[in-house]
């Protein structure tokens, strides 16, 4: 087999609807998109078999039934168990770790020990922090240097009250992946259960858990292709009989006396309550379709355009790459040198190009690292080269802009009143004829707005901005006066387009203007992402309250 990602992404229909047509797909790692293979089996589940499974014995119920247990055995394959007792269907990978995390401390003594990484998502974080606070554990971390794990010296950190070592098989973060075999290679004649949270891995590679040796694997559908609200953990066999169970209901039971039950059996006595039954039937279906995948030629093709864009970034001195090109799971996380992450990914937004900016769930990592708020780009099999290259170009254009917007003299700090909108003129922003010259324009605005650290508390916070902005308002003799603060360039900008209107302006005369018209006619609304415009709307609303309130008259 070969693989062709033309050919796969055709595969996907939200690729071919018409307002997705220039769209760059870069957010794999937050969810992959279906294929209609995928959505056709969750309509046609509802259309022909939906019933309540187990428990009934008539037709649909037993057609239904026998629909999850062929899933079962499909995940079963897919992660190389050795029997359908070892799946059981949760969620996702958070509801798979909430589960061990309860289960497996629940049987712990005072003062047992777990460790996991600085790389885990939260997922893998909170529910030991819970466990460990009510059972009276120790948290431990692997050693890391800059906040990037050592995993070879997971050593140094297990004794003989190791209990739990649960580890990323891939950090959603910065991609990287540790190396499985080592782990198990340390972890070797330990009695310490060994847990791998799969969530990113399992997108990229074939699973084998019995060649893997860990104890329990957990993954999320939605990062591989399938629906959301569906996951599976993977547990073995003598442990999952040994844990007691989670969640208490229906379906988990054998027998339900006065006092007390008698659980069901396994898996049965892991999955209380009715499963996500249409999820399931498209996790089935999900799992077919990798199936009928070259995955090696997938992986090697994911694998490639991370190289690429490592590559081009890393020659770049416009961005300063946080993730690294080897062992990465496709994921490229990175920091733009001028601007803030926030501006450029609104700036990609708006070239219908999708990325993630943030901690990515990541807090510990981003937190031991210095690189709290990074930009990623996460590849999944039906990005192409085009892709890429599109991606490059809007990062070439952002510095571009950037360059020629920070190349004049800073502005230095002044009082908030002192800002003078005066020479921000209208006409000019106006006369650009394309977006690209009127967001320099505006991105040369913002220069205008001075930094008030003396303005940035709670009360002057503007909520509905997606970047931090603070207002202030002043009205001296019957005319307002605004202050304006905020890290990103993009808002102060936005900030000194309204404020160029209303600065020094009485309460008529704002009262008179259109600004919404303005807004639009500038062709804002069309160029700027939803969350800025919400971010121009939510300063204006804020302004305009704070002149019919008559806050801070004079
Ligand atoms: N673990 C990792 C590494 C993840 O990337 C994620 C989700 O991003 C999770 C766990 C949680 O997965 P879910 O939100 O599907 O439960």
């Amino acid at each position: 087999m070969s693989f062709s990602a033309e050919q796969f992404k055709q595969q996907f229909p939200l690729f071919a609807q018409e307002e997705n047509a220039g769209l760059v797909y870069l957010d794999n790692a937050a969810t992959t998109q279906k294929p209609l293979s995928v959505i056709n089996t969750m309509r046609d589940y509802y259309i022909h078999s939906s019933a309540n499974t187990h428990r009934s014995s008539h037709r649909l119920a037993r057609k239904s039934t026998e629909m999850v247990e062929q899933v079962r055995d499909k995940a079963r394959q897919f992660v190389n168990a050795a029997s359908g007792k070892e799946i059981i269907f949760c969620r996702g990978a958070t509801e798979a770790l909430n589960l061990l995390a309860h289960c497996l401390c629940s049987e712990l003594e005072p003062g047992d020990e777990i460790v996991i990484s600085t790389a885990e998502h939260h997922a893998n974080i909170v529910p030991w922090q819970m466990a460990a606070k009510r059972h009276n554990l120790i948290l431990r971390y692997v050693p890391h240097t800059a906040g990037v794990p050592q995993f070879d010296r997971l050593g140094e950190v297990l004794n003989e009250r190791t209990r739990v070592v649960s580890l990323t098989g891939g950090s959603n973060s910065i991609g990287l992946r540790p190396d499985l075999s080592l782990i198990r290679q340390l972890l070797r004649r330990m009695h310490i259960m060994w847990v791998v949270d799969g969530a990113q891995l399992a997108a990229h590679e074939e699973i084998d858990v019995q060649k893997i040796g860990c104890d329990f694997f957990v993954c999320s559908a939605h990062k591989f292709y399938g629906p959301s609200g569906i996951g599976f953990l993977y547990g073995r066999e003598i442990l999952l009989e040994s844990m007691p169970p989670w969640l208490g209901g229906g379906e988990m039971i054998a027998e339900v006396e006065f006092q007390q039950s008698r659980y069901a059996e396994l898996p049965h006595k892991f999955e209380a309550g009715t499963s996500p039954l249409a999820a399931i039937a498209g996790l089935g279906a999900a799992l077919d379709f990798l199936s009928r995948q070259d995955r090696v030629a997938m992986a090697e093709h994911e694998q490639r355009l991370t190289r690429m864009l490592h590559r081009e970034l890393s020659a770049s001195p416009n961005f300063r790459l946080i993730s690294q090109v080897h062992h990465n799971l496709g994921i490229i996380a990175f920091v733009p040198v001028h601007g803030s992450a926030t501006d450029l990914m609104h700036w990609l937004d708006e070239r219908d190009i999708a990325v993630r900016v943030g901690h990515h769930c990541a807090q510990i990592l981003g937190r031991t690292s210095g690189n709290q708020v990074t930009v990623r780009a996460s590849v999944a099999a039906y990005n192409t080269d085009s892709d890429v290259r599109d991606f490059l170009q809007a990062l070439d254009d952002y510095c571009e802009v950037q360059q020629s917007a920070i190349s004049d003299e800073e502005v230095e700090p002044t009082s908030w009143t002192r800002d003078d909108f005066s020479l921000l003129q209208l006409e000019r922003l106006a006369s650009h004829r394309n977006w690209q010259g009127r967001y320099r324009e505006l991105l040369l605005w913002s220069k205008v707005v001075s930094r008030k650290p003396e303005i940035r508390n709670p009360e002057n916070l503007v909520r509905g901005c997606e970047s931090e902005a603070w207002l202030v308002h002043r009205e001296i003799d019957g005319r307002h006066f605004f202050g304006l603060d905020s890290d990103s360039r993009v808002v102060k900008g936005l900030g000194a387009l309204l404020l160029s209107q209303i600065d020094g302006c009485t309460t008529e005369e704002i009262e008179a203007l259109d600004l919404p018209l303005l807004f639009k006619e500038l062709g804002l609304s069309k160029h700027l992402s939803q969350s800025r415009s919400n971010g121009f709307y939510a300063l204006m609303r804020r302004a305009f309250h704070q002149v019919e309130s008559g806050e801070n008259r004079l």
